[in-house]
């Protein structure tokens, strides 16, 4: 029998299997499709060391009633999908309070300052360099108004939080990106932040490192998921696969799974969307257009442009709203060319209302461990909160209290 079950092999899957293997755990991947083609495929790549402060719900009456009113392209929301998530957005409501974000922004920084020097190790093993820039990442504003506001908020979190930034004039802008068109006010440059030009491929890259040292993986439906007298199983299409303990790292359907076993996780669920284009302007560099709530960052299909969160219910159809707009500010800064799909791809962020993963021992079931809920944030923070997780199974300390599944009780 192996000692642990990993379900789901997004980044945080494989990155959770790697961690325990090279704890010295015998461990099987478990995926119903190939690691790397859901959430950790579709998102911007950004490996972002820079977001100390997770993103809190807009507590400004103005900021509110645009998102109400349909007027923001931060978020879109549709309203028969509202009811599902009250609790889980009033509790978002309360962590989003000052003092509660201020605390929460402590541990969140201590999380995603160490994320790439947990990855470099698993660039270098997997042998996946060439698809890591390490070019920083570009916040870019038109309006003069926005770029003052904006480079004196950076101030603030670079002292308080010693991350490196710098202002950029839009001559400085037109060197660094030629591409780009004029009418641009500046740039804040955060140029510790690194960047990869193929997510699901630097999953799968890692998937393969996971196998090269002894790993297996299996496809398997996850709900197959039972609790045996020895352990943890699920059925693969070549039998039952067991193991003395499993890791939920599902993403966002870790809900789903645990509703079986009793628990009510009020994840919320912030959809995107994105679409490649080819043939026109490219980027050095990812870059957020602010005042747009878009991310233009270029990959190996072409430059993707991906929007800010929906909230739908997990199999609503896709309303790519955001991506129109967003698709025009772009065009509004750079030739965007032609697009590469028919159709946008869309995933979900999966969020906890208090910003931070849930990560360590389920409340109620022997052997059986969380690793899910890391927001907008996941492609970076998996090998972290992997080795995080990788300790407290192997010595029963846990390095950061606050992630811990117990918290469930208080949200
Ligand atoms: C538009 C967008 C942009 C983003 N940009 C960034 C960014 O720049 N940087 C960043 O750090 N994060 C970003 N994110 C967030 C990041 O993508 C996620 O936090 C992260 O990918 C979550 O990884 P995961 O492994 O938890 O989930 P996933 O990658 O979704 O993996 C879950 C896995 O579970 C599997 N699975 C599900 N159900 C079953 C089942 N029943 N049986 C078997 N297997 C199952 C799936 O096939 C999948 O492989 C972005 C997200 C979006 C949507």
């Amino acid at each position: 029998m192996s000692d642990v079950l990993v379900l789901g092999g997004g980044m945080v899957g494989v990155s959770t299997a790697l961690a325990l293997q090279a704890a010295g755990r015998t461990v099987i991947l478990v995926d119903r499709r190939e690691a790397g083609q859901e959430t950790s495929y579709g998102n911007a790549g950004v490996i972002q060391t820079e977001a100390v402060e997770p993103y809190p719900l807009p507590l400004a009456l103005g900021a509110l009633l645009k998102i109400a009113f349909k007027r923001s392209n931060d978020v879109n929301y549709h309203l028969n999908a509202l009811p599902s998530y009250l609790r889980p957005l009033w509790q978002y409501f309360r962590a989003s309070l000052p003092a509660r974000h201020r605390a929460i922004s402590r541990t969140y920084a201590g999380l995603v300052r160490r994320a790439s020097a947990d990855h470099a190790p698993l660039i270098a093993a997997a042998g996946a360099d060439n698809l890591i820039r390490r070019t920083g990442l570009r916040f870019v504003y038109r309006s003069q108004q926005a770029f003052y506001a904006s480079a004196e908020e950076a101030g603030r979190v670079s002292n308080e939080y010693g991350v490196k930034v710098a202002l950029q004039s839009a001559a400085d802008l037109a060197i660094a990106e030629p591409y780009l068109k004029p009418g641009l006010a500046g740039a804040i440059h955060w140029p510790e932040t690194w960047s990869c030009a193929d997510p699901g491929g630097l999953t799968q890259a890692y998937a393969r490192l996971f196998v090269s040292r002894g790993g297996s993986i299996v496809t398997a439906d996850a709900t197959t998921l039972c609790e045996t007298d020895d352990g943890w199983s699920v059925t693969a299409s070549d039998g039952r696969m067991s193991a003395r303990e499993a890791v939920i790292a599902l993403g966002p359907w870790s809900a789903g799974l645990l509703k079986r076993f009793g628990y009510d996780i009020p994840l919320l669920r912030k959809r995107g969307y994105h679409r490649h284009f080819t043939g026109g302007g490219t980027l050095n560099t990812p870059m957020v257009l602010a005042e747009s709530a878009t991310v233009l960052s270029p990959m190996q299909q072409g430059l993707r442009v991906l929007t800010g969160a929906e909230l739908a219910s997990f199999d609503a159809p896709p309303t790519p709203v955001q991506l129109k707009r967003s698709t025009i500010a772009a065009v509004n800064v750079i030739d965007l060319g032609t697009p590469v799909e028919t159709k946008a791809w869309f995933g979900s962020r999966p969020c906890m209302p208090d910003m931070l993963p849930l990560v360590g021992k389920a409340p109620r079931h022997k052997g059986l461990w969380f690793h899910f809920g890391h927001g907008h944030q996941g492609f970076t923070l998996g090998p972290t909160t992997a080795t995080m997780l990788a300790e407290e199974m192997i010595t029963g300390k846990f390095p950061v209290p606050d992630l811990s599944p117990a918290r469930l009780r208080y949200l």
